[in-house]
């Protein structure tokens, strides 16, 4: 049997960000902040790292945050890496920071984790934003798992009792995404590289969501006919962009699926974006509960994931 696949494209979400952001940015600057400055840090040159900041790079000029590239050698060392974030944290004129993954293998996650300031970080990796988006506090959202949430709410895709597969459980995007959904009234069941049976719980699933850095991990037969399946996969190979989706044999049989090209993607980068000029607001008021003086009022709703 064949089902009409509905694509979940992230261009329409993403006019209404732009908008948000628009809104944002005047009201910061009313308010007395500085225009929002968003860095980016690579260490190294890894294709997805590239990729990455190259969609931020185009978000931010259309939306008037302005982006700062800082460039360590691969072979940087951890006290540098440091250095470099110490200066960040201090730098007026920087409004949020975000360390580009993955770092090369001598360099920890927890360096970042225990530098970044957490008012400037606006991938919500450092411990207190963890903690604030578990306690459902108002924070910096991790931008990945965030834009995902609102691509199924633009779509119109009921959270709220749904059992949601998550697999991956990755600080950045499965951890996050399962907290938020949480919130959000959904049933999580998270997946990992150690899950068995990964295709008979996938099958379970009124969503799929695949955060895994796996090409083509989730196949056909893994996804009951008219599931919806959220793909925040961004693998490069060869000069493609592809996601964790087999997206070619999943149409026509999922009910809905995020494209890669174009889906979680391009909504990342304006969250990201607009998570940037929510920290301009976080730092007028010296705490993360300053986030709530953003003043879109969706992004206010739901900051912590819960229900609008
Ligand atoms: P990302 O940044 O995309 O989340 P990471 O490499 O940090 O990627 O994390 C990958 C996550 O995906 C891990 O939690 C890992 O357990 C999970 N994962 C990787 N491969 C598989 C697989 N074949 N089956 C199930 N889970 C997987």
């Amino acid at each position: 049997m064949t089902t009409e696949t509905r694509i979940l494209r992230g261009a329409p979400l993403a006019a209404v960000l732009r908008e948000q952001i628009a809104t944002g940015i005047d009201a910061l600057i009313a308010a007395g902040g500085r225009s929002p400055v968003l860095a980016t840090v690579m260490v190294g040159s890894a294709p997805e790292s590239v990729a990455y900041r190259g969609s931020i790079v185009r978000a931010c000029a259309r939306v008037g945050v302005t982006h700062r590239p800082f460039d360590l050698s691969p072979t940087a060392t951890a006290s540098g890496l440091v250095a470099t974030l110490r200066r960040l944290n201090e730098g007026g004129e920087i409004t949020g920071v975000l360390v580009l993954m993955p770092l090369p293998r001598h360099l920890r996650q927890e360096l970042v984790v225990d530098t970044l300031a957490p008012l400037k970080d606006i991938d919500g990796i450092a411990a207190s934003s963890v903690g604030r988006l578990r306690l459902g506090l108002p924070t910096l959202p991790p931008a990945c798992p965030r834009g995902g949430i609102e691509l199924l709410d633009h779509h119109g895709v009921e959270i709220a009792g749904a059992h949601v597969v998550v697999i991956g459980r990755s600080s950045v995007v499965g951890a996050p995404l399962a907290t938020m959904l949480t919130a959000r009234d959904a049933t999580v069941t998270v997946c990992h590289r150690r899950t068995r049976h990964l295709a008979d719980i996938c099958r379970q699933g009124d969503v799929v969501a695949v955060a895994a850095g796996r090409a083509g991990l989730l196949t056909r037969d893994m996804v009951r006919a008219g599931t919806t399946v959220l793909d925040f996969g961004t693998n490069v190979v060869g000069d493609r962009l592809v996601g964790d989706a087999a997206y070619d044999e999943l149409l026509g049989h999922a009910g809905a699926i995020t494209p890669v090209p174009g889906g979680t993607g391009p909504v990342t980068s304006l969250v990201l974006a607009r998570n940037t000029v929510a920290a301009g607001f976080a730092q007028l008021t010296g705490s993360l509960d300053g986030v709530a003086r953003m003043p879109a009022a969706g992004f206010r709703a739901t900051l912590a994931g819960a229900a609008p």
